[in-house]
């Protein structure tokens, strides 16, 4: 088994969706490979606290979070934020914070090169937005805005960073992937923004414009 074909397994194999035959050979590859140990070990602490978190959370949230599971159960990842805000993240991120009103939010898209950012501001004091990617096949597929209480001191700048998501393209109709792979797109193609009464679609065609690369 290569490394690239473990870890398509891996989320269904730490949800005891795989069979005994692939288990094995899984936990064989574990055992030769560090990485992909350490692979295994990161996504199992991660799905921890994310079932922790889910308990403590409003109702609504984990009602469509595990709607959202159940459906694409073997594809998603839900990542936050940049990667930065993953390290930082985990451990008070998901205290007490809330999805977002669309009117309390105001988003700015931006383009260098190939690389479109999407900004997400909160138009409220001491407070920090908080966006959450779920992705599906290796592109983004939901943005969940989420705002939280700004109750720390330090932490300001990184929350910055903390509130922008980026698609990389080759061209118009190509979109890079997490794995960086390729995907032709179509006017199917659409990341849907998720907020509290309210969801917002774009095209990812329209996201990028050839004309500012
Ligand atoms: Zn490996």
């Amino acid at each position: 088994m290569n490394h690239s074909v473990f870890r398509d397994l891996v989320p269904s194999y730490i949800e005891n969706l795989t069979s005994e035959e692939t288990n094995k050979q899984i936990e064989n590859h574990m055992e030769q490979c560090e990485n992909c140990r350490q692979y295994v070990k990161d996504m199992q602490e991660d799905l921890l606290v994310e079932r922790n978190h889910e308990q403590k959370k409003e109702e609504k949230n984990v009602d469509y979070l595990k709607k959202v599971r159940s459906k694409n159960r073997k594809k998603i990842f839900i990542i936050v934020g940049s990667l930065l805000s993953i390290f930082i993240g985990v451990f008070f991120f998901f205290d007490q914070m809330w999805i977002a009103d669309e009117d309390d939010i105001q988003t700015t898209v931006q383009q260098q090169g190939t690389t479109v950012t999407l900004s997400f501001k909160t138009k409220n004091n001491h407070r920090y937005v908080l966006p959450m990617s779920i992705l599906y096949q290796n592109s983004i597929d939901e943005i969940i805005i989420y705002e939280k209480w700004n109750d720390f001191s330090e932490p300001a700048r990184i929350l910055e960073d903390g509130s922008n998501v980026t698609v990389t393209f080759l061209d118009e109709n190509t979109l890079i992937l997490f794995d960086g792979e390729e995907k032709k797109l179509t006017d199917e193609d659409k990341i849907t923004i998720r907020y509290k009464n309210s969801t917002e679609e774009i095209k990812l065609k329209d996201l990028y414009n050839p004309k500012n690369k």
